[in-house]
């Protein structure tokens, strides 16, 4: 008999067609997420669940699952939705997707800095208000690459994937993460600096930490305050690193120039959420990772970490905590 599984989401056909191959699959049939109780209910008895970043999988799903359940195989590199410690407390091993998105969200978070430096938003809103009458010599001057400072917290795989980026734009660059070696910086272009250095002499931050516990609010009154008056606050991450009533201060009382975001807590934003209103904050919807080669190998690679786990073989990705 084939170990029974649960997709909680409509991913990419190759991932289900390669869970098919192996696997008894139970698909949630909508393009929305499951309700909790509905994920609770689904989950019941199977080997293996693959999931995706909108399931809250706590302690009480993995419960609700049962004895059988072998493994979580999360399609995204963050598990932040996931309480680890609860999964591996039962031996039940944790897979995510590292690696295969990094290109595709280092462009994304290089997308968010150039159209925020050149102000690509406010310039299209512009035409579609019908107020292009002429070229202006004083309008919507924005912000030059060239020879300006990046600083990026949180130098891991995307970090460094927008470190090789920004070097291609001739800017300085400056890396904060907490085992960060200066030897490691230099071999990524970028000079290891502590927070409040980073804060204080960057003209771009981008943002390229998981949210953990400590990184949570990261960016907040008082580090938006520690950051140039123009600054520009890039975040590809997840929406809790920034605290959303600060930033929404800080970019209406010009603490710091503009923002760009992916990601926003909550998810999705609200439509009445004040920093909508605003000019100088660029948000997209969680689209890191919206790349069609990319969506391929994350489901193709959520596949085979279910299969891994329900066939009793180590993960090939299995997400291990500190
Ligand atoms: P990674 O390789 O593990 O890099 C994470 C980096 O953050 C490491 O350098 C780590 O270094 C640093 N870090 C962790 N805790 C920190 C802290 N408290 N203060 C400062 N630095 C800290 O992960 P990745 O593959 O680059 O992915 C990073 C995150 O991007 C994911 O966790 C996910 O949330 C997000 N992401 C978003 C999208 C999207 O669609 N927008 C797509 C992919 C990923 P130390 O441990 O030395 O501090």
């Amino acid at each position: 008999m084939k170990p029974k599984v649960f997709v909680t989401r409509q991913i990419p056909e190759i991932g289900l067609a390669r869970v098919r191959e192996v696997c008894d699959l139970d698909l949630w049939e909508h393009e929305d997420p499951a309700p909790y109780d509905q994920l609770l209910e689904r989950v019941r008895g199977v080997d293996g669940v693959l999931c995706t970043l909108t399931e809250r999988i706590d302690e009480g799903l993995i419960a609700a699952a049962g004895a059988n359940l072998k493994v979580i195989s999360q399609m995204a590199v963050g598990y932040d939705n996931i309480d680890v410690r609860a999964a591996h407390a039962r031996g039940i091993p944790v897979g995510n997707t590292p690696g295969v998105l990094t290109a595709a969200t280092a462009d994304l978070a290089f997308a968010l800095l150039l159209a925020a430096a050149r102000r690509l938003s406010e310039g299209v809103q512009y035409i579609r208000d019908g107020q292009w009458t002429t070229w202006q010599p004083r309008h919507l001057l924005g912000a030059d690459l060239n020879g300006a400072t990046l600083g990026i917290i949180g130098l891991g795989r995307i970090g460094k994937a927008v470190a090789q980026r920004a070097r291609g734009f001739d800017m300085n660059i400056l890396a904060y993460s907490r085992h960060l070696t200066d030897e490691e910086a230099r071999a990524h272009g970028a000079t290891r600096v502590d927070l409040p250095t980073l804060l204080h002499e960057s003209d771009f931050v981008s943002l390229h930490t998981p949210l953990t516990p400590d990184t949570r609010h990261l960016i907040n009154r008082e580090t938006l305050a520690e950051m140039k008056q123009t600054a520009i606050l890039i975040n590809t991450t997840r929406g809790g690193t920034v605290d959303p009533h600060a930033l929404y201060a800080a970019l209406r009382d010009n603490v710091i120039a503009a923002a760009a975001l992916d990601v926003t807590e909550p998810e999705p934003i609200p439509l009445d959420d004040p920093l909508l209103t605003l000019p100088n904050c660029l948000i997209v919807p969680h689209i890191g990772s919206a790349t069609v080669k990319t969506r391929d190998k994350m489901a193709l690679m959520a596949a085979e970490n279910l299969i891994a786990g329900v066939t009793g073989q180590p993960l090939p990705t299995a997400v291990k905590l500190g």
